[in-house]
């Protein structure tokens, strides 16, 4: 093989690995982000039970002022009532102590409903709290893997960029216009600018190409392209 398409081949095998690492660098705060969600999304739950039972306190207490208040008013229409002598007064006194008592009834239930809830919450603060907890751990872990990864990613991706530095300027003094068509090749077909003749096909768009251009790659001599998509061909080992 020519010196030049060996030269192209180890450069780009330097390029494809160092895309790969940059891609693995550029999806790290996305990555990072997905994992801050999941953090986010546990720490969601245990806020909004802890803050269900803080109305929860809230409620009941109120009520409890409440109950408070109608029963120092009933205890006020007793000393009413014991002081009339109007019998309608007396019987409207009653009322009003009747309709307080069953205020307090419905005020009752309702604490007691609210204490029930305050129970039954209890467990599912502890369990969302546990799972915070330990969801916090998993994610801890995950971004310092994550950025350890990165550490690792650039490391080598900074040697990568040392070999394929010292390759581009090999083929560079090689052959300018090679090295130039070589570089938009692998910017604009993904990657891949120099790809191998299979049989009678590019490797790089599958289609055939035509009998000179198989002999002409097949004889090694000179860089040779695909007709179809411009990409470089090299002839697979025999
Ligand atoms: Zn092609």
């Amino acid at each position: 093989m020519i010196e030049t398409l060996e030269k192209l081949l180890l450069l780009q095998e330097r390029d494809q690995r160092l895309q790969t690492f940059l891609r693995e660098i550029e999806g790290v705060p996305a990555e990072k982000a997905a994992f801050e969600r999941e953090l986010q999304a546990a720490q969601q739950t245990l806020a909004t039970a802890k803050e269900r039972a803080s109305q929860i306190e809230i409620e009941r207490k109120r009520l409890e002022v409440e109950a408070e208040g109608k029963r120092s008013q009933i205890a006020k229409y007793r000393t009413q009532q014991f002081e009339t002598r109007k019998n309608e007064e007396y019987a409207a006194l009653k009322n009003e102590i009747e309709r307080a008592e069953k205020d307090i009834i419905g005020i009752e239930d309702r604490v007691l409903e609210l204490m029930e809830e305050a129970e039954n919450l209890k467990p599912a603060i502890a369990d969302a709290e546990q799972k915070f907890s330990a969801e916090k751990t998993r994610v801890t872990a995950l971004l310092k893997s994550t950025d350890d990864k990165v550490g690792i990613l650039q490391g080598r991706s900074e040697a990568l960029n040392v070999e394929r530095t010292a390759l581009a300027s090999e083929v560079q003094t090689l052959d300018e216009n090679l090295f130039e068509l070589y570089e938009n090749l692998f910017r604009t077909k993904d990657g891949r600018a120099v790809v191998a003749l299979e049989g009678e096909h590019c490797s790089g768009c599958h289609t055939t190409v035509t009998r000179s251009t198989v002999l002409e790659v097949e004889a090694r001599k000179s860089i040779v392209s695909c007709e179809q998509c411009g990409r470089i061909l090299y002839a697979l080992e025999e």
